[in-house]
């Protein structure tokens, strides 16, 4: 298997009929970025900056993240770089910040919402952003977006610190791009409104599905009903892509999803044009790509969206998977 894969390596990540998409890693911390080249990814497509946060004992200061940040462009030498700016709440608590314990932290105040609230920890991250923008391709993401006046809030306040840095004659890239990481219900329902203004969309089917779905992952009893093949995900996941084709704007993928042998011809016929994987999963993920046409691709698409059950979807892809 390993062997089969490595002829894989240094080509580009394509359809059976040359249709070329992005494939990229998700990392954890700055360490990680080497071993994404190693592994022949393209770039970064999240870089979850959480670790970050969790690694130390109080909000570790501008100067520290920017260092981290540019250490990951520098690192990748060009090629782009998704940094998700602070996803902290739900399950990732950081007990000295001595946020409230909520009754539904999935439903609470976390990631953006916590971000624009707490702006004395958000602006340095943002700062440090933008500083390290100078030294690679940066693009900055904002999780768990639900309306667009987070969006518009988070643009804001990287215009506001663009022009602190150009009053102190700091170097950062002009055109930096801002995104959305597409994660909720609502986010879905107005791709097409928040299009207009993010520069890309990145599908977070972890919280996707969960939020689509109303069932969390880590309750065994609901588990069942956490899977990206249910109906309502799929139909979510092809209207978020379908937005971004519309607008013109990247439509990328950063949860499991992205490198489910399974699922990855039917987002290849979605549309989707960047896959965000883990490192370890590049060169099966670049190998299942290269099965299909894209014409063979849009036929399995259709018949999976006819189907009415998560199962009959599952066993389809089962029963049509290629390897
Ligand atoms: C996701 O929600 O799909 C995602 C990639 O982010 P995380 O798993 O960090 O919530
Ligand atoms: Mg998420």
């Amino acid at each position: 298997e390993k062997a089969a894969l490595a002829k894989f390596v240094g080509k580009p990540s394509q359809t059976a009929d040359g249709h070329v998409v992005e494939l990229v890693a998700n990392i954890g911390g700055p360490d990680e970025a080497a071993g994404v080249l190693e592994k022949d990814g393209e770039g970064v497509g999240l870089f979850r900056t959480e670790f970050l946060f969790m690694e130390s004992n109080d909000v570790p200061s501008e100067e520290s993240q920017f260092e981290a940040y540019k250490k990951v462009a520098e690192t990748l030498e060009g090629k782009p770089v998704i940094i998700r700016t602070l996803d902290i709440g739900g399950d990732k608590a950081l007990p000295y910040l001595g946020l409230p314990t909520e009754e539904n932290p999935f439903l609470g105040f976390r990631a953006v919402r916590f971000c624009l609230q707490r702006p004395e920890i958000y602006k340095p991250q943002l700062r440090a952003l933008l500083r390290a923008s100078a030294f690679g391709k940066i693009r900055i993401m904002v999780p768990l977006v639900t309306c667009v006046d987070e969006l518009r809030a988070v643009k804001a306040l990287i215009e506001e610190i663009k022009g602190e840095l150009d009053a102190e004659g700091i170097a950062y890239d002009k055109d930096i791009e801002v995104g959305v990481m597409m994660e909720t219900a609502a986010a879905s329902l107005i791709a097409d409104i928040l299009a207009k203004e993010a520069d890309f969309f990145s599908i977070g089917t972890n919280d996707l599905t969960g939020y689509t779905m109303a069932a969390d992952r880590g309750n065994p009893d609901v588990a069942y009903l956490y899977s990206a093949y249910n109906p309502a995900v799929l139909r979510s996941i092809k209207n978020i892509i379908g937005a971004a084709n519309k607008e013109g704007i990247m439509a990328g993928m950063c949860g499991e999803a992205a490198s489910d042998p399974l699922l990855v011809p039917v987002l290849l016929a979605f549309g989707l044009n960047e896959f965000s994987v883990s490192a370890t999963a590049i060169l099966a993920t670049r190998k299942v790509m290269s099965l299909w046409t894209m014409d063979e691709c849009k036929a399995l698409a259709d018949e999976v969206m006819q189907l009415e059950t998560e199962k009959e979807v599952k066993e389809l892809l089962q029963e049509r998977a290629r390897s």
